[in-house]
């Protein structure tokens, strides 16, 4: 396979093949864009079933990296690093370490994080060799979660306020898909607001305990689209409106904490075509990256969530240009960010102007 023929490669600025002997490290650097800084992104250790798979990957998801702090209005980039093997068996400290090595080759180019099959204490030892590092324990954001989820409650508030006109929560019923580490917290804060909850759960102790302290009503997994409610709050997997799906709701409005929500993005037009005003996905779900900068600052978790209560603002921005060329809200998400990054411009100052006041949720 061409990397440079790839359909995920799209303008990748750099790929960084990395190998140490000594440890068996085998991972990839990806750098989609940096023309507005240094390229944030998760490290992901995963069984690729081959090179070709580990590629496409890691150039898929940097890209999202580029879209998704574009659209948070973060002065970085886009990147993501992969490192092929099983987090279970493969991953020791030696070979940890000889990741982090690489890192620091790039001199800040790039800046790792966490991601699926790397955890804090594995950045803490990275953090060892290599300064280009967040979400650590020393950072001091902590948990990404309840910041995700923050900002996914700020984009739900926004998408009322477009769609049904409504300037608060109370009395707005959400149906909330998976009560997760993000779901969990939203369902806290959106019963704070005074939503009225139906939620659904793998897990017994979740839906117990959202049902007994945010009185949620519990519906079966498939249940859930079903829900005669306002808004559909997907917090689960990836994929969640597709064919089949889209028929069933009933809701005006789906916004959530999870990645990739749309099968494919045919699935956005038809949510439009059908009157639903979509969240895209990266714009709503970005307070953890937005959170995890600030250790890059000096974190301070006041600036911090100011920022991430510019969620609010950037939906409206997306919400009004879809209605106003009449394409649908995914693809005006990206036509804004593109404009964004391809332009070069960090709106850096404007980290803490946001029409949206947050309101104290124990957060
Ligand atoms: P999580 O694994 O803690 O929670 C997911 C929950 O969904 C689990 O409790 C699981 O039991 C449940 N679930 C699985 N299948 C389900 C189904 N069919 N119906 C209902 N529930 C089901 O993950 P999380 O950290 O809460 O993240 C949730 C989503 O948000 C993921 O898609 C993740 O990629 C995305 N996201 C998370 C963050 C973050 O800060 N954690 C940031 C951005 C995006």
């Amino acid at each position: 396979m061409s990397v440079f023929e790839a359909r995920s490669f799209k303008n990748h600025e750099m790929v960084v093949f990395c190998h140490d002997a000594d440890s068996g490290l085998k991972a990839i650097i990806a750098i989609h864009n940096s023309s507005r800084g240094p390229a944030l992104g998760g490290c992901r250790m995963w069984p690729y079933e081959s090179d070709q798979e580990a590629i496409k990957d890691a150039l898929r998801l940097s890209r999202g990296m580029t879209y998704k702090s574009a659209m948070a209005n973060l002065p970085l980039g886009g990147g993501k690093s992969v490192i092929i093997g099983d987090a279970k068996t493969q991953k020791t400290d030696k070979l940890l370490k000889a990741m982090g090595r690489f890192v620091n080759r790039l001199h800040g180019q790039y800046i790792v994080a966490e991601d699926v099959g790397t955890t804090v204490e594995n950045m803490d030892l990275i953090q060892t060799v290599t300064n280009h590092v967040v979400g650590t324990t020393s950072g001091g954001s902590e948990d990404p979660s309840p910041a995700t989820a923050y900002g996914v409650l700020v984009g739900i508030q926004a998408a009322v306020t477009h769609a049904l006109g409504k300037q608060d929560l109370k009395g707005v019923k959400v149906a909330i898909q998976g009560l997760g580490n993000v779901g969990m917290h939203l369902c806290r804060m959106l019963h704070e607001e005074g939503a009225i909850i139906w939620a659904t759960e793998v897990s017994q102790s979740r839906t117990k305990k959202a049902k007994e302290k945010y009185n949620a009503t519990i519906v079966g997994l498939d249940e859930i689209y079903d829900v005669d409610a306002d808004v559909f709050v997907p917090c689960a997997l990836g994929a969640a409106i597709n064919d089949n799906t889209i028929p069933r709701l009933k809701v005006k409005i789906v916004a959530g904490a999870a990645n990739n929500q749309l099968a494919h993005s045919i699935h956005g037009e038809e949510l439009s075509k059908r009157g639903i005003l979509y969240a895209p996905d990266y714009v709503i779900n970005a307070g953890g990256v937005i959170n995890v900068y600030y250790e890059t600052q000096g974190y301070i978790k006041d600036v911090a969530y100011r920022h991430i209560a510019q969620i609010y603002d950037t939906l409206i921005e997306v919400f009004t240009k879809a209605e106003n060329e009449n394409i649908s809200t995914s693809a005006a998400a990206d036509r804004i960010a593109e404009r964004r990054f391809s332009s070069n411009t960090s709106n850096e100052d404007d980290a803490t102007i946001t029409s949206y006041t947050p309101k104290a949720h124990n957060l």
